[in-house]
């Protein structure tokens, strides 16, 4: 079975394209102007209207034609004040788009040549690009899952904080939401519902006794309840959708983050679900996250710009 050939055309996106169309800083700083400036038409603070910015050379700025103000693409974005180079950044944009299964920290550093550290922090900031605001509509099916467990086989200093919960809602064919909750009782659970899914919704879920609750918070919605124990498939009523989203999700924490902690579970959900959601577009991922870059400043780069620190890379 050849994987890659499954991948639909106009979703592949391969090492020689992104060669070519990113070859060197440059090009990638050309490509984050043109995104938030095209043809570099933007507004001039100093002469008070919109005009055509040049590229200051040995810079990371472009200069106003007429009076020669400077502004700069990468202020607010992940790469505000990183040393490492940009065209780096947008490999690991690549590598993170590329995977189905998820990348490790390890992976990124053999491949790019930076330090294990600053690969993850990179990954860090990358994934903080992948969260965003959803909701569904019917018929959906809903899960809880179990991250962590058992403490034998894990470092030291993750030991202690063994568990946590999330809680999964999927369209069928469609999108899905996946939350870290405290906990799996009702009042955890029942605000996440009633934020992403219309009350007409259709829910299928197993028969545990917090999702039952779930029809409770709505007149008109309808609960159908598969019972495992008799029979994984009924008809129309089963939960095979997001059964298959925690298992891709379990078998990519398990085999690329298993060294990380579970603080970071909610920024792994994020990413395995901007991929589950997009996996039909017909886009490269690349280009989903790489544009991103330019529509979500990342609050941490903001951040660290308000307090005047720097954190570099
Ligand atoms: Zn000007």
């Amino acid at each position: 079975m050849n994987r890659y050939q499954s991948i639909p055309k106009q979703q592949r996106y391969s090492a020689q394209q992104f060669d070519r169309e990113f070859p060197n800083d440059d090009a990638c700083l050309e490509y984050i102007k043109e995104s938030r400036w095209p043809g570099g038409r933007a507004l001039c603070v100093n002469c008070g209207v919109v005009r055509k910015h040049y590229r200051v050379s040995g810079r990371t700025a472009y200069a106003c034609h007429a009076c020669g103000n400077h502004i700069f693409p990468l202020s607010g974005t992940i790469f505000h004040k990183s040393t490492t180079s940009l065209r780096t950044w947008f490999l690991v944009i690549r590598l993170m788009a590329s995977t189905r299964v998820g990348v490790s920290a390890k992976q990124i550093q053999r491949e790019t040549g930076v330090t294990y550290k600053t690969a993850w922090r990179m990954m860090k900031q990358i994934r903080k690009l992948m969260g965003e605001k959803i909701y569904l509509s019917g018929p959906v099916e809903m899960d809880e899952a179990e991250f962590g467990g058992s403490d034998s086989n894990k470092h030291h200093h993750l030991r202690g904080k063994t568990k946590a919960s999330a809680f999964g809602i999927v369209e069928r064919h469609g999108k899905v939401v996946a939350r870290v909750v405290p906990d799996t009782t009702k009042e955890s659970i029942l605000p996440v519902v009633a934020e992403v899914l219309p009350l007409s919704a259709t829910i299928y879920s197993d028969q545990s006794p917090t999702l039952a609750s779930v029809r409770w918070m709505g007149k008109s919605h309808r609960h159908v309840t598969v019972n495992h124990s008799e029979t994984y498939v009924d008809g129309y009523a089963h939960t095979n959708t997001i059964d298959g989203f925690w298992s891709l999700v379990k078998r990519g924490i398990k085999g690329v983050y298993y060294q990380v902690g579970l603080e970071y579970l909610q920024s792994y959900l994020n990413e395995y679900a901007f991929r589950y959601n997009r996996r039909k577009a017909m886009r490269p991922m690349f280009a989903f996250l790489a544009e991103r870059t330019v529509t979500q400043v990342c609050p941490s780069a903001r951040e660290q710009k308000l307090l005047g620190s720097s954190q570099p890379f």
